[in-house]
């Protein structure tokens, strides 16, 4: 079990944290601060018991090249302006690092450069991981969106390190994936959504061993129609899913697990066509489904409000355009006013719940998008696992 952050002791140590600042950036300027605030209980926490604070996060996919527009530089002027100083290293290892390093008094931050700016971060280069490991006594990750990476800073370094645990964000992560994993108050309901049945086949398969109703939504309900023998018009389908659906069947009848389909949709001719309501499952030729209709709300709701505990990931239908977005907003608002234990995994679903206004009353919405994927199919990510 991965130590806490509190349970480390910091007081003149060199901390190295590793956190997710991968951050809209604009002409210099930071667009989006959401994981820069998040990130700051466990920074101010460390700083307060004397640490000499260590950030280092990767922006973007610079692919082991210097590109200055992916520089992490903003960042530090940003956390300045509006936190508390914070310097800046303009590379994160080798003697530029080590200097900055040097100059950090107890309680004092310093944020380095772009990991991958170095190839060495997200191939794992041992020798790049030990370079990351000598700058610090002392690891912390608190980066959940990459804890399902082996990466050098999220893996490499956190195996050579042996002070060593989890901040904030990733304690609380832990907290609620190990509760629907380990022990759901019953009955446990799982929303899938989104676009693909292909990249969500794992959870869906995982979640026959944890999950008492699975409820199907966006363009991947339509594969699952397919296969009951529906007619889906021109929807978004994945016809070469259907022997993964048919496994997918046979393992909720052996488990007795739910699943349940849509029942009616929002229908156009086109993806961003006038939007009609088709009341029945079979939608007509020269149309696709683009979201959930009223009679699936009702039914997906009522049952919703039975669970106890609830995982969702992944819209009911196309919601960046309002014509589609009645489905997923009217999800995340039950789930927003009911009673469950609410997981919301990252990505698309945590947009629909912030944009629904719902999310203070969630209980946890996921930093990770992939990690929170990989957490519910593995029941582990190596990012944590590492931490001991
Ligand atoms: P994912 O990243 O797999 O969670 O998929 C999210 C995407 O699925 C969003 O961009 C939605 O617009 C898209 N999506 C949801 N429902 C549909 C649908 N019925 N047809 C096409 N795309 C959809």
């Amino acid at each position: 079990m991965a130590k806490s952050i509190k349970e480390l002791n910091l007081k003149g140590k060199k901390l190295f944290i590793r956190v997710d600042f991968n951050v809209p950036v604009k002409d210099g300027v930071v667009k989006d601060d959401t994981r820069i605030v998040e990130a700051l209980k466990s920074i101010r926490y460390a700083k307060n018991e004397g640490a000499k604070v260590i950030l280092a996060s990767h922006l973007g996919r610079p692919k082991g090249e210097k590109v200055t527009e992916m520089s992490l530089e903003p960042v530090a002027k940003y956390i300045t302006d509006n936190f508390f100083p914070c310097t800046f290293a303009t590379d994160c290892i080798g003697d530029v690092a080590k200097t900055a390093i040097d100059k950090l008094n107890d309680g004092d931050v310093i944020l380095l450069e772009n990991l991958r700016y170095h190839k060495g971060e997200e191939k794992n280069f041992p020798e790049f991981a030990a370079e990351l490991a000598s700058l610090a006594d002392v690891y912390v990750n608190d980066a959940f969106g990459t804890c399902h990476r082996k990466h050098a800073s999220t893996y490499g370094m956190a195996e050579i390190m042996v002070e060593k645990g989890a901040g904030f964000l990733v304690e609380k992560e832990i907290k609620y994936f190990e509760g629907l994993l380990q022990q759901p108050a019953r009955p446990f309901g799982a929303i899938v959504g989104g676009a693909k049945v292909s990249d969500k086949i794992g959870v869906i398969k995982s979640l026959m061993e944890l999950a008492d109703k699975i409820f199907v939504g966006g363009a991947m309900a339509y594969t699952f129609l397919k296969y009951n023998g529906k007619t889906i018009g021109t929807s978004m389908v994945e016809a070469d899913q259907m022997d993964i659906v048919a496994e997918v069947y046979a393992a909720a009848k052996q488990k007795q697990v739910q699943i349940f389909l849509p029942l009616d949709h929002t229908i156009a001719s086109e993806f961003n066509g006038a939007p009609l309501d088709c009341t029945e499952e079979d939608i007509p030729d020269g149309f696709m489904g683009l979201d959930i209709g009223s009679k699936t709300i009702d039914l997906y709701v009522g049952e919703l409000n039975k669970c106890k505990t609830v995982l969702w990931n992944g819209p009911m239908g196309v919601f960046e355009n309002p014509d589609y977005a009645k489905g997923t907003f009217a999800i995340a608002d039950a789930l927003g006013a009911g009673e469950a234990i609410v997981v919301v995994g990252g990505g698309d679903s945590v947009a629909a719940v912030n944009q629904a206004g719902v999310s203070d009353n969630i209980d946890h919405i996921s930093t990770g998008g992939g990690a929170s994927l990989e957490y519910i199919e593995f029941g582990k990510l190596p990012g944590i696992e590492i931490l001991g």
